[in-house]
């Protein structure tokens, strides 16, 4: 059993990086802000504000969240249902990152995560996994890349999926989340003390997944 955590910024390429190694190593791919987003998006749905942290906190209580794998894709059911796409948009991201802020939302949903990780080999990817939700993990990774570079991806993985956006919009929501998600008081986000920096400013697609592989078998063979 193993366990790869990768945290970092958005737009560092954690999500597609952890699906390619989880494919190639034959492990869990774990995308732990699909469940910030799904709840985020039950806050939506109950038409309370992100930023209510008692209406956020009182909505925990109606939120039962699933995690199942077909064929290797993560889907997270949400009172049994499954909303794919919905919780992709800029909207979404922002009601994520205002909800996953509240202490009482990352105590709900640090069991799900654990619970994944004891049963499964996985690698994880979110914010505060190498720091809070698996300290213990043998690899621990911080991937980044410069703003450019993480706004370009981004911006392009949002029109590929046929959404109306500006680079511009795009960069702005990207670093007004950042902010966010690394200056709140519970769980910034943060590279642990014992992870790896990776820049993969000036590295392809490939070489970053190679570099990931590489420190998983190193930590394999120890
Ligand atoms: O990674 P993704 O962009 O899907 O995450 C959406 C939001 O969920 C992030 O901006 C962050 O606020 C929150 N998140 C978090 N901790 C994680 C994963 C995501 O706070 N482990």
């Amino acid at each position: 059993m193993i366990k790869i955590a990768i945290d970092g910024p958005g737009g560092a390429g954690k999500s597609t990086v952890a699906k390619a190694v989880a494919a190639k190593l034959g492990i869990i791919y774990v995308d732990t802000g699909a469940l910030y987003r799904t709840v985020g998006l039950y806050v939506k749905m109950q038409g309370v504000s992100p930023e209510d942290k008692a209406g956020v906190i009182g909505c925990l209580g109606g939120i039962h969240i699933e995690l199942g794998y077909v064929d290797g894709k993560q889907h997270v059911y949400l009172n049994g249902k499954d909303h794919g796409d919905e919780i992709r948009t800029p909207e979404m991201s922002m009601y994520a990152s205002k909800v996953s802020a509240i202490p009482e939302v990352r105590a709900f949903l640090l069991d799900t995560q654990r619970d994944i990780a004891s049963k499964n080999s996985v690698i994880m990817d979110g914010r505060d996994i190498g720091t809070v939700i698996l300290p213990d993990a043998e690899v621990k990774i911080f991937l980044t890349a410069s703003e450019e570079c993480r706004a370009k991806r981004r911006y392009e993985e949002l029109i590929a999926k046929g959404q109306k956006v500006t680079y511009e919009d795009v960069l702005n929501e990207m670093n007004q989340r950042d902010r966010q998600d690394s200056t709140r008081e519970v769980a910034p986000t943060a590279a642990a003390a014992d992870a790896v920096l990776l820049d993969n400013t000036g590295m392809t697609f490939d070489q970053t997944v190679d570099a990931v592989v590489a420190l998983a078998q190193k930590a394999q063979n120890k």
